[in-house]
């Protein structure tokens, strides 16, 4: 007799800058058949249109207007999960220091989060899908039914974020370090969905695992679900 279809199911993987969440989100949906979701995007696709705006991370107004005004769609293609922003492809502008400065100053204003959870929520309607970034598991979906929180010490985030910026972008490791800490800093400090761990989420330190070996522990819980 064949086993029954497991349950589509949604999976939240929240945790701090540089844990390696990108990584083994992804691994884990195609692991699962699932989508993927990178909510981190949606913030750096704001924080773009608000930097080409020459609108100030504090102007409530102007990023409500803005956020009223634009278009932010996820799109899975073969080169990977791409960001188009009013119909453009500016996945490759996203990842640069300024753009990931400017995101997290933006995701801690009411508009741009009441924006980003009605769309994200929108976007969760069917279950099958790998949900990763902040406040996932405790503000965006706190009903879903497998939930992650991925951690490794700073050294080591800093470390792999370094190796990824691009070399004109690359600053000393000890700036990336400052800078990874400035930015743990304000997404657990801020008033709205800070960076924290819901109650009922599996804790995982990436710190000396590999993303297989993370994603092999994720397997497992999953497989001892009912
Ligand atoms: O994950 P990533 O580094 O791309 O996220 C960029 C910024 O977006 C983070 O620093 C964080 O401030 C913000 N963010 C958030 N909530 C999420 C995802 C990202 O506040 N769910």
């Amino acid at each position: 007799m064949t086993s029954p279809m497991p349950p589509l199911r949604l999976v939240t993987i929240d945790g701090p800058a540089g844990a390696g969440k990108t990584t083994v989100s992804r691994l884990l949906a195609q692991h699962l058949g699932y989508r993927y979701v990178d909510t981190g995007a949606l913030y750096r696709g704001v924080a773009l249109a608000a930097m080409a705006e020459g609108i100030a991370p504090d102007d409530d107004a102007g990023l409500d207007r803005l956020c009223q005004r634009i278009r932010l769609e996820l799109t899975p293609t073969e080169r990977g999960l791409r960001l188009m922003l009013d119909g453009v492809d500016v996945t490759d502008e996203l990842r640069g220091r300024e753009v990931t400065r400017m995101a997290s100053a933006v995701s801690a204003r009411q508009p741009v989060r009441r924006f980003l959870l009605n769309l994200q929520r929108a976007l969760g309607k069917n279950r099958g899908a790998v949900f990763e970034g902040r406040d996932m598991g405790t503000v965006v979906f706190p009903d879903a039914e497998v939930k992650f929180f991925l951690d490794a010490a700073v050294e080591e985030r800093a470390r792999r974020r370094h190796a990824e910026l691009a070399e004109s972008d690359r600053p000393p490791l000890a700036t990336v370090v400052a800078e990874i800490q400035r930015r743990d800093r304000n997404d657990s400090s801020r008033q709205l969905a800070p960076l924290k761990p819901a109650p009922d989420a599996m804790r995982i330190d990436a710190t000396d695992l590999t993303p297989r070996e993370v994603v092999a522990r994720m397997l497992a819980h999953i497989d001892r679900l009912p």
